[in-house]
């Protein structure tokens, strides 16, 4: 059995000072009492959360001409050492293959639909344990794009299957519209697409959501005035659910002008410092139902040697700064919040089993984090960007060990056996 003694440790929101017994990858016991173990962890004077689940992330993607850098193995240990245990990534348009062998962290995938997907295949895809369906409102040039016809029929289905919709919200005419009145290497990602684009597309989709009753998911909302929107939805019986990431919460659109512009190009862009403020309120008052980081990591040189909004390789590697960030804007006092929005919540919209809470029965997915002298956040261990969006914030933790599936994965830099495991999901 293993022992992780002494620790604060975040039980239900709050903490309390116990000990944790796992054995064969399930928590057996939280009690102060001594029990026997094999193993003993000490975590005296630190903090023990349930590990991470980011439910949003691309940690191997071909983007047109560009494919993200590293790959899904160096992507997660690079997560592991910075507390995810659990991620979940895409199955792109047209492929149905999808991993299923042991890797660094937990992970699973949403299926995404493009053009011409048969509704009828999400039976497969729902027998495969993928039980989330992502489509875009937009990128109607690549084929990924779903007419509304297209997104009613297909929410029907999801609805049909008790299934859930995942959509990236941005009204795709708009932004053709002003990228066509660019000139070639004009312009900047966030004023080919304004929060209007996002704002329309998330009433539109909210609005289809009301009328057919599927649960549906809004990915990485930029503006405050999209949570508005799905707030009045959810008021009048919607089944709408919503996340955001990092970068709309600490960075701004200053960046988007800056000399390394292109590091910071991501869709939907950054937003005004006003709206990022407004977005950090909103989710200190719990208007916004989890936080995911849409990690998508490009080659620094790669990035910067693209500069025409029209085909750049769009992406922010965040994945390693999500929960150091969080727990700083947080604090200890509201961690109990941090930890619903980044494990409970993902793994209860999305049917990860037994996962985001430290339970007596449930998997020992945990993070020790250790107190620091307040330090600027650095590039996580095996990263592979070669940059870091965030070296502007601080963290006064540090990662310290990783439990996942009851052993341990990380610690102190060091990243041991592939513990993690394809989850299949039921929603
Ligand atoms: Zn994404």
């Amino acid at each position: 059995m293993l022992k992780i003694r002494n620790g604060n440790v975040l039980i239900n929101g709050k903490f309390r000072k116990t000990n944790i017994y796992a054995e064969k990858g399930i928590i057996r016991e939280i009690t102060p009492r001594d029990l026997a173990s094999s193993e003993t962890i000490d975590a005296f004077g630190k903090v023990v959360i349930p590990g991470i689940i980011d439910p949003h992330v691309h940690f191997e993607l071909q983007q047109g001409e560009f494919k993200t850098s590293g790959d899904f193995e160096t992507a997660c240990k690079m997560a592991l050492s910075r507390g995810v245990t659990t991620v979940i990534d895409y199955i792109p348009a047209g492929e149905s293959d999808f991993r299923k062998e042991p890797a660094f962290i937990n992970y699973s995938f949403h299926k995404v639909v493009g053009k011409g997907f048969n509704t009828k295949d999400i039976i497969r895809f729902i027998k495969a344990g993928i039980s989330s369906f992502k489509a875009f409102t937009t990128y109607g040039k690549s084929g990924l794009m779903l007419d509304d016809g297209n997104m009613l029929d297909l929410m029907a289905a999801v609805k049909k299957h008790n299934a859930v919709i995942e959509v990236h919200c941005e009204n795709d005419s708009v932004i053709e519209h002003n990228m066509n009145a660019l000139s070639p290497g004009a312009g900047s990602p966030d004023s080919a697409r304004p929060p209007i684009a996002e704002i329309e597309a998330v009433s539109r989709m909210c609005l289809f959501a009301l009328n057919t009753g599927a649960r549906t998911h809004i990915v990485h909302v930029s503006c405050p005035e999209s949570i508005g929107v799905i707030k009045e939805y959810v008021k009048r019986g919607a089944a709408v659910t919503c996340e955001t990431c990092p970068q709309y919460v600490f960075l701004d659109d200053s960046l988007l002008h800056g000399p390394e512009w292109p590091l910071y190009a991501s869709c939907p862009p950054l937003r005004s410092a006003e709206r990022s403020r407004k977005m950090r309120e909103l989710l200190l008052k719990g208007s916004i139902d989890m936080i995911s980081t849409d990690h998508c990591s490009f080659e620094k040189e790669l990035k910067l040697k693209h500069t025409d909004v029209r085909n750049m390789p769009y992406g922010i590697p965040s994945a390693g700064y999500s929960a150091l960030l969080f727990l700083e804007l947080f604090g200890m006092k509201r961690a109990g919040t941090m930890s619903f929005l980044m494990s409970r919540n993902p793994a209860a919209v999305f049917g990860i089993e037994k996962r985001g809470l430290i339970k007596k029965g449930y998997w020992a997915d945990l993070v020790i984090l250790s107190p620091c002298s307040k330090e600027k956040l650095d590039i996580p261990p095996y990263d592979t960007s070669g940059y870091c969006p965030f070296g502007a914030f601080s963290s006064s933790y540090a990662v310290e060990t990783v439990i996942v599936n009851g052993f341990k994965a990380f610690e102190r830099g060091t990243v041991f056996t592939k513990n993690g495991s394809f989850l299949p999901r039921t929603v």
